[in-house]
């Protein structure tokens, strides 16, 4: 789950890493107020969305005025940064930067751990500088048990090569960044830049932060930062119905059991959707696991057409401990149980213990929407062409 900026600076001033004041704002008017608040001569406006290079995208803007205060946020307000409309702006003194740093902490999925990285050439694309000047950006491995101590954020600013004066005061952030990369259960803590200001405080300029949603029963205080997209909403519905759905980008919902067979059928449908006109593609990743009864079956219907994306549905069930006869008969109820919201066609693949009476039950039901294939390549193929057509 990834916060907002102004969450993510809310999060580090309650542990006490340095930051500026932040004011939120969602219309222009608000910012003029918040540019009179802030009581600064230059102030920042920042565009609020869960994506990185706002500034390159026109969504940072030093402005002198509460006048200009008003108009920059309107403009920036009007942005869509990557895709994503901006909401808020938050506004800030503006800082008067001597020197930008880079630093996170990132939960290292390939080794296992924690990792601590740190560069003195900050404030610019991260992933720019660790191609093109690897050996600027320092990586240091950490023990999870005891995170960054003293001693480690004392080897970390040694080894990015911080100026003496600046390294205890550098080194002191860094160990409070742990923890609140540790006590908030966060995968992710970015701070780019950290800067350097007149005068020679660090500051947390810039705040990224990612939760462990896994952890979120042991925070009462994180409902507050769920995201309100449609793609999150329709996650979240699922998770209430016990559901195993993970959105993604096409137009071709699909339902299966079994999170292999879900995973393989996802590569068959985006493989017969390759060459076709609007390019079909896995809506979302659903498995219904074992006990596909007719309101799981209805309940994942459900969700799936209720993602405007969808076009067409593809349903591919290897009967097992439940048969295929009760798959059948759970699709057949779920569209009853549906009724008018059912409004797309239906492939379904059906494979495994008691086929036969499975297909022959759909084939009774011979319902308008429900298209048997005998085989997965076949299901595949046809519900990609259905989606093409149909988008
Ligand atoms: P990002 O582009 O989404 O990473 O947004 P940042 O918050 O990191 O801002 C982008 C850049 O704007 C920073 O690297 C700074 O160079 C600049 N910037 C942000 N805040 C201030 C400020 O208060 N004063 C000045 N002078 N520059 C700022
Ligand atoms: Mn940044």
């Amino acid at each position: 789950m990834d916060l907002l900026e102004y969450q993510a600076r809310e999060l580090f001033e309650s542990f006490d890493v340095p930051v500026l004041p932040g004011v939120v704002a969602t219309t222009p008017a608000a910012a003029r107020d918040a540019f009179g608040q802030l009581d600064s001569d230059v102030a920042v406006v920042k565009a609020q969305v869960r994506a990185g290079g706002r500034g390159k995208a026109g969504g940072v803007k030093l402005v002198r005025s509460a006048d200009e205060a008003e108009t920059t946020a309107a403009a920036i307000l009007d942005l869509v940064i990557k895709d994503l409309p901006v909401d808020a702006v938050m506004l800030s003194p503006g800082a008067d930067i001597a020197e930008e740093f880079y630093f996170s902490i990132l939960l290292d999925r390939t080794a296992g751990s924690y990792l601590a990285m740190c560069s003195v050439e900050g404030g610019i694309d991260i992933e720019t500088l660790a191609v093109e000047r690897p050996e600027a950006l320092v990586k240091v491995a950490l023990d999870p048990s005891s995170g960054i101590t003293a001693d480690v954020a004392r080897d970390i600013v040694e080894q990015a090569g911080f100026k003496e004066a600046d390294k205890d005061a550098v080194a002191a952030v860094l160990q409070k960044l742990w923890t609140v990369f540790h006590e908030s259960d966060a995968t992710l803590v970015e701070v780019n830049p950290l800067v350097k200001v007149a005068g020679g405080a660090i500051l947390a300029l810039d705040a990224k932060v990612t939760l462990d949603e896994n952890a979120e029963y042991r925070h009462d205080d994180w409902g507050n930062y769920h995201e309100t997209s449609a793609a999150v909403d329709l996650e979240r519905q699922a998770r209430e119905l016990d559901l195993n759905y993970v959105k993604l980008d096409g137009n071709v919902g699909v339902i299966g059991n079994g999170a292999g067979l879900v995973m393989s059928t996802l590569d068959v449908v985006e493989r017969a959707g390759r060459d076709l006109p609007g390019h079909p593609k896995p809506a979302n990743f659903l498995d219904i696991g074992g006990g596909a009864s007719s309101t799981v079956m209805a309940n994942g219907l459900r969700i799936i057409m209720s993602d405007p994306q969808v076009k067409a549905v593809l349903v591919n069930v290897f009967g097992g401990i439940t048969a295929c006869n009760d798959v059948a008969q759970g699709i057949v109820a779920a569209l009853e149980v549906l009724g008018d919201e059912a409004n797309l066609p239906i492939v379904v693949r059906l494979d495994g213990n008691a086929v036969d009476v499975g297909k022959a039950i759909l084939r009774e039901a011979n319902h308008p929407l429900i298209r048997v294939e005998n085989t997965m390549d076949g299901a595949a193929a046809a519900v990609a062409k259905l989606a093409s057509e149909r988008s």
